[in-house]
């Protein structure tokens, strides 16, 4: 495609005077076929019409759409490979269909980030740019088949990642699709038969076994992803999202640039799984707890609870239940934990929509509290004689405070009372030694004070949550997001306590948490 502006302006109108009338034939059926597509349709309809734009069969291209987005745009936030939109236009040293986009299109890089309509036709484009670059005349663009090579150079990725994305798509159109997207709108792909031409897609390893799981596949990341070997046992079993497509997520461990890995990613449609990592070596999913856990990546959005398919569930349970059967892990949740759960956690995944009782009622194992051993939906009393996980969680914030509560065994002994009566004084709380409503919140909130509003999320809206659950005695989620349910929850501590009643934690709330009011 010609580069400048101009000449840009005048290929694309030629494209489309072309192309009025091949589209119709393109996908084997009128492109505006389909009954009830109408005003209230701005999703088929940019499929429709980027379609007819840049020739390409709009089945394929809303299939492509799909595998990348389920049809959801994220308000222009950016997935981990930093890709925007439905079509997942990329910015990333590996992959920069989105730059490619706005030159092809004409478009702002911001309005192809944002506008769901732009974004569509800008993948268009880029699909359309592969074609052409492959050779494809406007008798092999009317065949879906033939968009195979064209699919695979799409997703940037190289080798067997790359016949893996394509071959999701196609097995979309062989399938068919009845998706809604968020907002309700249905799009539609009809199944078909599909052979795709996969002449010059390199395949070799696609089918490659794991070495460590049999029936999983193996696309290896690249070497600087990771460590060789392991500085701890293996104890855990880290719960990812991948905030990304599958096969997207897959090529973004290959790339030099990404910094991070996963031992295994599960496909959302049918709970396909590929490794990555060899379990003896340390991919890097989790920060403080690489070298001793196992991380399993779930392609899909925080955010958007379709990618979170029973297939997927099932088959990320059988793989949990192979790898605690092996490494002698429990099945609890201190061993079977959320990304969000790993000390000093910064992400969210996998977030409220993932089924935690579920997940653990599929591996046999037992729901419970959290991993970090902090949270429950109450805090109780806990005094001398005390025993359980709750004064394992008082002995371990103790330590952590340099209180010297002794060994975190679950049992409340004279060192965890004086440790106590020693962190009472020091907050001038009643030296009882006793951890009651006052003493759990001054103890659960301690640490770093950053602003926190709705949209934060991390660590510190964790710490407001459980704080806040024992102060007001009624349970707030400690997910580490802080959406309407903890902007309540602050607004009715904030009351409670004759403080200025925002919604948002300050320095003032901060302070009379911290002291325990
Ligand atoms: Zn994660």
């Amino acid at each position: 495609m010609p580069s400048s502006p101009l000449a840009r302006t005048r290929a694309r109108a030629s494209v489309l005077a072309a192309l009025t009338v091949s589209a119709l034939v393109a996908t084997g059926q009128p492109a505006t076929a389909a009954p009830d597509r109408d005003a209230t349709d701005p999703l088929n309809r940019a499929f429709d019409r980027a379609a007819q734009e840049y020739g390409v069969p709009r089945d394929l291209l809303a299939a492509v759409g799909y595998g990348e987005s389920r049809l959801d745009g994220h308000a222009g936030q950016p997935s981990q490979a930093n890709g925007y939109g439905v079509m997942h236009l990329a910015s990333n040293p590996e992959n920069r269909s989105l730059e490619k986009a706005a030159a092809l299109t004409g478009e702002s890089a911001d309005r192809l980030r944002r506008d769901t309509a732009a974004n569509i036709l800008g993948g268009a484009a880029v699909l359309r740019d592969h074609a052409d670059r492959l050779g494809l005349d406007r008798a092999e663009r009317s065949d879906v088949n033939a968009w195979y090579p064209a699919v695979a150079r799409y997703s940037e990725a190289e080798g067997p990642a790359a016949a893996l994305y394509a071959d999701t798509v196609f097995t979309f159109l062989a399938e068919g699709l009845d998706a809604t997207a968020p907002g309700g709108e249905k799009v539609r792909v009809p199944s078909r038969p599909v052979a795709p031409e996969k002449d010059g897609v390199p395949s070799a390893g696609i089918y490659a076994q794991s070495p460590d799981y049999p029936t999983a596949r193996w696309v290896a990341a690249y070497s600087g992803n990771y460590v060789v070997g392991r500085k701890a046992a293996v104890d855990k079993v880290v719960i990812h999202t991948t905030q990304g497509s599958y096969a997207g997520s897959i090529s973004w461990y290959q790339n030099p640039a990404s910094k991070v890995s996963a031992h295994y990613t599960i496909r959302s449609s049918d709970g396909e799984v590929t490794q990555s990592v060899l379990e003896k070596d340390t991919a890097w999913h989790a920060g403080s707890v690489n070298s001793s856990s196992v991380g399993i990546e779930h392609e899909g959005y925080v955010d958007n609870p379709a990618w979170y398919t029973e297939a997927m569930y099932r088959s990320s349970a059988a793989l949990t239940k192979h790898l605690a059967a092996r490494y002698n892990i429990p099945k609890t949740r201190s061993h079977i934990i959320g990304h969000s759960e790993a000390p000093g956690a910064t992400h969210t995944d996998p977030g409220p929509n993932w089924n935690w009782n579920h997940y653990m009622q599929l591996i046999g194992g037992t729901p419970g509290t959290p991993g970090d051993g902090l949270t429950f939906p109450s805090y109780t009393l806990q005094q001398s004689g005390s025993t359980g996980p709750q004064v394992k969680a008082v002995q371990q914030l103790l330590n952590a405070q340099g209180y010297a509560a002794g060994t975190a065994d679950g049992v409340f002994g004279p060192a965890t009372k004086s440790a106590t009566q020693a962190f009472q004084r020091a907050r001038s709380l009643t030296a009882d030694g006793a951890v009651g409503p006052k003493t759990w919140t001054a103890l659960l909130s301690v640490g770093t004070t950053p602003a926190l509003s709705r949209g934060s999320s991390g660590d510190a809206v964790k710490r407001i949550q459980r704080a806040l659950t024992a102060a007001l005695g009624t349970t707030v989620d400690a997910d580490g997001s802080f959406g309407p349910a903890t902007e309540t929850a602050v607004r009715t501590y904030q009351s409670g306590r004759g403080l200025g009643v925002d919604g948002k934690v300050g320095p003032a709330t901060w302070g009379a948490l911290q002291a325990g009011r």
